[in-house]
């Protein structure tokens, strides 16, 4: 391994000047799970590694009348029993509670899970059902994007044979907060992820929806986040048109779900992958909405 130089800033003003000043050849590492393997498998050469572990400003979960807001820093352990988050977004702590292992958790973080890029990345098809919006800070400014349109894809696979994306963040900048609305009453979530048995890293299918329903039970908003299905995550415009203004009876959950599978069918149907795939996200699917149909029942009767 080449040698590099180490920084550890003491706050996030620090952590920006330094890097305004010195752009090339920067990388940061938060909770180091995904950069410690590139670094081990040469896939970056940094000359410089910026550690932000020690900025407690990014390391905070709170909520005021419109949103909840979470620091980068924030790691999946405290995310998945939050319970801000275990109130307004069901889904994130159900997908932050299926990242790795327990020692994956207590290190990787939310920032480093969005940044990183995976097209597998068990938080973001979370998020983008939540329609999250990242903060993203550099030392002339802030921005504000949607999670939705933070990548693009990469035509290029990485070391492991994984679609990186690349995320649309420069070198200089630090992803501080992500953001998402408070769940409205009548408003659920739920997160269900196909994974490899007794395997740790990727995910083969990850579905996060969210749906508010309306006094008469029926749908009034919904989002159907896919990941691992694509080159990044993405919502499935399609299938909550045909759930919107629709009562959640077994003919609209089949229309729903065979939707979804024809849009992942279009997605990958090039890949050897596609013919599993296309089938078992509709289960997924469908467990999913009945997890938030249940959830549902339970909260109206509580
Ligand atoms: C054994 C194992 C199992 C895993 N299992 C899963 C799994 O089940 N599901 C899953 O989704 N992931 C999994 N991962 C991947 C990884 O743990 C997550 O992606 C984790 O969230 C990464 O966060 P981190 O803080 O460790 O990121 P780091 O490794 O520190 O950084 C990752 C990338 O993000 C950048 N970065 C980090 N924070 C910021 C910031 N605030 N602003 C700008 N850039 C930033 C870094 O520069 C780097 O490019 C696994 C990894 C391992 C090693």
């Amino acid at each position: 391994m080449r040698e590099f130089e180490y920084y550890s800033p003491n706050n996030l003003d620090e952590a920006l000047s330094f890097l305004g000043d010195k752009s090339e050849g920067v990388y940061l590492i938060a909770g180091g799970t995904d950069i410690m393997l590139e670094l081990h498998n040469k896939f970056i050469q940094p000359e410089v590694i910026v550690n932000l572990k020690r900025l407690n400003e990014l390391n905070y979960i709170t909520e005021d009348d419109e949103y909840v807001r979470i620091g980068a820093n924030t790691t999946f352990s405290t995310i998945e029993k939050n319970d801000i988050i275990l109130r307004n977004a069901r889904a994130l702590a159900q997908a932050s509670s299926k990242v790795g292992s327990t020692q994956i958790r207590n290190l990787g973080t939310i920032g480093g899970n969005i940044v990183t890029g995976s097209a597998c990345g068990d938080s973001v098809s979370a998020l983008v059902a939540m329609d999250a919006v990242l903060v993203i800070k550099s030392a002339v400014g802030k921005r504000e994007v949607s999670l939705e349109n933070f990548y693009k894809p990469n035509p290029e696979p990485r070391y492991d044979g994984c679609y990186i994306n690349l995320a649309g963040i420069a070198r200089d900048e630090i992803l501080c907060e992500i953001y998402f609305k408070r769940a409205a009453p009548k408003e659920y979530s739920a997160f269900r992820k196909l994974g490899k048995r007794k395997a740790l890293a990727k995910s083969i299918i990850t579905v996060g929806i969210r749906m508010a329903f309306d006094d008469d039970n029926r749908v009034s908003n919904c989002r159907i986040a896919l990941g691992a299905v694509g080159r990044h995550p993405y919502s499935v415009t399609s299938a909550e048109q045909i759930v919107e203004g629709k009562k959640m009876t077994d003919d609209v959950i089949e229309a729903c779900v065979n939707e979804v599978s024809d849009v992942v069918y279009n997605n990958i149907r090039d890949r050897a992958s596609c013919p599993f795939k296309k089938e078992s996200v509709k289960e997924l699917t469908r467990e999913v909405i009945n997890s938030i149909l249940g959830y549902k029942s339970y909260k109206e009767v509580e």
